[in-house]
């Protein structure tokens, strides 16, 4: 049986000397309408977010997703979420969280109702989907221009392209088109030939002995899933790197992986329909230890 859980903020100051904020939480009906007319973040998109993956009730790296979460709103000239009540709602739905399985908690920071005098937010859990079948067999991408080239991100800051906005519809697009092309998924290039993230996941290789990613230089996500597990092969003894990648390194690849929070680390198969090395023993110990508690 699915299950979900909904509560609405009232977004605090960022300065604000609170140490509980339970009083600033509306616990809502999650199968209820629970937005304005006039919501900017329907009308528009405008707002940020985030999605953090569950592992039997406890919410996965809560601080580095609260820390993206800011520096999403800092790029939209957002008001700064109060880290403290943001963690504080985190924790009340994941409450409602059973205590095996996986699931989602999302974040939502929109700009509010249109003239309306404050920003809107609200957090939901959900049952994840069900990942077994991805994380072992993998999936097949296809590669797509993203449309601007590798400096465009320092050039034109309001693409927002290092937010983790609520506009996913060009998200949503490429999946689609990978999928006409027949793949599962997709890995997104820049015009000018550099390999850059997926459209919900960020990109692994392996070239020999180094687990590389691409550099997010602003102009693609830095994923918390990346990054805890470049901390955790780091720990262990692996080289790890971010780099300016060329297009044509995918060729070299020697594995992949599209890594996310709650899909967490699938395996590539292939790319452009050429076949990909299956890592089946490092990609169970990817999983085994993103299913892990960690903080
Ligand atoms: N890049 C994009 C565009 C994403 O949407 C996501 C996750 O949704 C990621 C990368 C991976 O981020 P994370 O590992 O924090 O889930």
């Amino acid at each position: 049986m699915t299950w979900r859980f909904a509560l609405v903020i009232e977004p605090a100051a960022s300065d604000d000397p609170r140490s509980d904020f339970a009083d600033t939480f509306r616990v809502i009906d999650p199968s209820a309408p629970a937005l304005t007319v006039g919501e900017l973040s329907t009308q528009r998109g405008d707002g940020v977010f985030e999605s953090i993956g569950v592992v039997n009730a406890h919410p996965q790296e809560v601080t580095a997703h609260l820390d993206r979460l800011a520096h999403s709103a800092e790029l939209c000239d957002l008001p700064i979420p109060h880290a403290r009540q943001w963690r504080q709602a985190v924790v009340a739905a994941a409450q409602h969280c059973p205590p095996d399985g996986e699931g989602v908690i999302k974040l939502i920071l929109s700009r509010g109702v249109e003239h309306g005098p404050a920003p809107t937010a609200w957090v939901t859990a959900a049952q994840a989907a069900d990942n077994t079948a991805t994380r072992e067999r993998g999936i097949r991408v296809v590669t797509l221009d993203r449309g601007y080239g590798i400096e465009t991100p320092a050039n034109a800051p309001w693409l927002l392209l290092g937010a983790k906005t609520l506009s996913y519809a060009v998200n949503m697009a490429a999946i689609r088109e990978a999928r006409r092309q027949g793949a599962d998924d997709a890995i997104f290039v820049s015009s000018d030939g550099f390999v850059l993230e997926a459209p919900t996941a960020s990109l692994i290789l392996r070239l020999g002995d180094r687990f590389v990613t691409p550099a997010p230089n602003g102009g693609i996500l830095h994923g918390t899933t990346q990054l805890s597990l470049f901390e955790h092969l780091a720990s262990q003894g692996h080289e790890t790197a971010y780099e300016t990648i060329p297009v044509d390194a995918l060729a070299r690849a020697d594995a992949a992986w599209l890594v996310s929070s709650v899909r967490l680390a699938a395996p590539v198969v292939a790319i452009d329909g050429r076949e990909v090395p299956l890592d089946r023993e490092v990609t169970a110990s990817f999983n085994r230890y993103l299913l892990s508690p960690r903080d």
